[in-house]
């Protein structure tokens, strides 16, 4: 019988549950990616760990209509990467539910995991986007499928590649889908945690102390001398706080130049307008530039909705705790490569790991990203606007660069 292959794993772990001899461990791969490995001495070739892996199988629907937004509330939107519609939702159910369970993905000093959150008070530890890729195993799906059977309101959030393990796991044991909101996140691709290990420990010795806080896409006020909006990084090493711009940090730079993503991202099933979720956010780059009515704001988010309930919710949220309104798709697309085609693999990708394991993060990215130098000198004789007018004609940009 056929049977997933480590090699195409996205390391949702779904197989791992279903599997009946329990052969199935999930382990790091050797550029330190969580994939699986069977174990051929208890496998009994029986081929039911295909029958949940997004490979095979992905429930998608088309996307319905699509809107722009962010959240009514301002601590929300100040903690959250784009325009805080996690946590909006999350506001939401917990408003108005009282057996609420939040499965999403926390960053506890390097170690990024999918956990369940099922307290409001606690939601902060989940908000914002850690590039990397998230940990989960078979305990995650047992806690799940308890919390489902326990009749939670559950709201699962995740990458679409791991999104679609799970649906597809909660699909085979037959769990009841009624009462839970699947939202999938636009999505570029992840580094692996290995990469974003050494690159705290780099931090460590280059600002002589243990980062023991960090934050990706850390909002700094718009200023005229500062106009990045989200896209720093803020670091908390001996009690003091430490801000990167990501253009200029190595783990981001590495991201961003997509030098170290896992190999199945570059050919990635999941972008385009086909969604996992009944909801999909993701960040509406440039939308003060392409609506009017979004001018003066750095972070809005972009909502797809994918579904009848995802609509319902949706419409439930909206003017509560999110303010939302109808954008062309196509608006949303414009500077958002994963919603029409998987990010492309740099040649340079072939050596990263190759030089990461001699020389350490911030020196191979310092020798393969050779468009960080390319940006630095036409942003030093046209300015700014000459880069996005570059990066609009060849219809590519991730990073709000204005
Ligand atoms: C790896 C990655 C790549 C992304 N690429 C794009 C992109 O190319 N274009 C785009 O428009 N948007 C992308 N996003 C989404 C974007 O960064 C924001 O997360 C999204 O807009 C939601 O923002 P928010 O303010 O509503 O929520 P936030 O408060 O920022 O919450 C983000 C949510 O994402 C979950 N999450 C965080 N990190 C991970 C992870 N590593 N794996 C799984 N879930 C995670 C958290 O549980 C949290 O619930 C990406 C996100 C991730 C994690
Ligand atoms: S083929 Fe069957 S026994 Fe073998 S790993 Fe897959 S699920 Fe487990
Ligand atoms: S089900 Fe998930 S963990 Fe198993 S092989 Fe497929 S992607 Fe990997
Ligand atoms: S780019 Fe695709 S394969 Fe890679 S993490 Fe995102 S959804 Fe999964």
């Amino acid at each position: 019988m056929p049977r997933v292959e480590s090699k195409n794993c996205y390391g949702c772990a779904a197989c791992s549950l279903i599997c009946p001899v329990n052969a199935i461990q999930m382990v790091e791969n050797a550029e330190k990616f969580f994939v699986i490995q069977i174990d051929e001495s208890k496998c009994i070739n029986c081929g039911k760990c295909l029958q949940v892996c997004p490979l095979k199988f992905n429930h998608k629907n088309q996307v319905l209509t699509s809107y722009a937004g962010y959240s009514t509330d301002g601590s929300i939107l100040k903690q959250s990467s784009s325009g805080g519609m996690f946590g909006s939702f999350a506001k939401y159910l917990f408003n108005s539910n009282t057996n609420v369970k939040v499965f999403a993905v926390k960053n506890d000093l390097g170690k990024v995991v999918y956990e369940i959150c099922t307290d409001y008070r606690d939601l902060e530890q989940f908000y914002k986007s850690k590039y990397c890729q998230a940990f989960l195993n078979k305990a995650f799906y047992e806690r799940l499928i308890s919390a489902i059977s326990n009749e939670a309101v559950c709201l699962i959030i995740g990458t679409p590649c791991v999104l679609s393990g799970i649906k597809n796991t909660l699909l085979a044991q037959k769990a009841k889908l009624t009462s839970c909101i699947f939202v999938d996140l636009v999505c570029h691709g992840v580094m692996s945690q290995s990469v974003y290990h050494t690159h705290l420990e780099e931090c460590k010795k280059r600002w002589g102390g243990v980062v023991t806080q960090h934050y990706f896409r850390y909002k700094r006020a718009v200023t005229k001398d500062c106009p990045e909006g989200s896209h720093w990084n803020l670091y908390k090493v001996n009690n003091e706080i430490i801000i990167k711009k990501s253009d200029d940090d190595y783990y981001m730079q590495t991201y961003f130049a997509d030098l170290a993503m896992r190999e199945t991202c570059y050919c990635c099933q999941f972008t385009g307008t086909n969604r996992i979720g009944d909801i999909t956010i993701g960040d509406f780059n440039n939308a003060h530039i392409l609506c009017s009515q979004f001018d003066g704001l750095r972070s809005v988010s972009l909502v797809l909705v994918n579904t009848d309930k995802g609509q319902r919710f949706i419409d439930e949220c909206n003017n509560n705790t999110v303010n939302l309104q109808p954008v062309d798709i196509k608006l949303l697309q414009k500077f958002n490569t994963p919603l029409t085609a998987p990010i492309k693999r740099p040649f340079q990708r072939s050596l990263f790991y190759t030089f990461y394991n001699s020389l350490g993060l911030s020196r191979t990215v310092s020798l393969l990203n050779y468009k960080y130098y390319l940006r630095k000198i036409i942003v030093a004789f046209g300015g700014k606007k000459l880069l996005l007018k570059i990066k609009a004609l060849l219809g590519r940009s991730y990073i709000d660069i204005e």
